[in-house]
């Protein structure tokens, strides 16, 4: 069986898991900080306003501990996605490079591409900073993925085996296929439906099952 893409890049929340790790962390805090955070980062994912002006103004007003984002962590394996753990293992053992590109923790990411059996040097993520408490104290302002246009940039410098499928649900993984960074892109419907997103889509999927049934005819 040829694996109809050789490379799958993998947003983590709302498409691997049923979180979005900021809201998550921002609801943890007081409801106004979540009712602010989760609303622009609706915005973001929408795509009408850029990731840019939103991220470290999301970041910075929640401030996450080494802790908090540890827990955050486990929420992600909680809420993973129905059967995306047998998916990636079934992409895995067809040769189908699986890499995660997330606008999401590193910290807490790591934590889920573990129990998924994805390799640390395939999951691409933004670094938080933190003191010797663990309490934060910035994130890594470099990172490419802070910014609307960083996931078509470091999919770029991955050099992936042809062809590459993008799947996930919001407007930041779509800029991968309309950068042509990838040769074509699945909204991820499992969790959230965003129009924008699904307009642009060249493939829409609502599961794991039928990423499988994509990837692996
Ligand atoms: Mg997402």
């Amino acid at each position: 069986m040829t694996p109809r893409f050789k490379s799958v890049v993998l947003d983590v929340d709302m498409t691997l898991s049923g979180v979005e790790g900021i809201d998550w962390l921002a609801a943890h805090r007081n409801e106004a900080l979540r009712a602010f955070v989760t609303q622009r980062t609706a915005d973001a994912m929408a795509g009408t306003v850029p990731l840019d002006a939103v991220y470290g103004e999301r970041l910075d007003s929640v401030a996450p501990t080494l802790a908090e984002l540890q827990t955050l962590g486990l929420a992600y394996r909680t809420k993973l996605a129905p059967q995306a753990r047998e998916a990636v293992r079934s992409l895995l053992d067809a040769g189908v490079r699986v890499v995660l590109v997330s606008g999401g923790l590193r910290i807490a990411v790591l934590a889920l591409a573990d129990a998924l059996g994805i390799p640390e040097s395939d999951v691409h993520a933004v670094q938080t900073i933190h003191n010797e408490r663990g309490l934060y104290d910035g994130f890594d302002h470099r990172s490419p993925l802070a910014t609307q246009e960083g996931k078509p940039t470091i999919v770029r410098t991955l050099g992936l085996p042809a062809l590459v499928l993008a799947v996930g649900d919001g407007s930041t993984d779509l800029a991968i296929r309309v950068a042509g960074a990838a040769d074509a892109f699945a909204a991820y419907t499992g969790f959230v439906r965003r129009d924008a997103v699904v307009a642009g889509a060249d493939h829409v999927i609502a599961s794991f099952p039928d990423l499988i049934s994509l990837v692996l005819p």
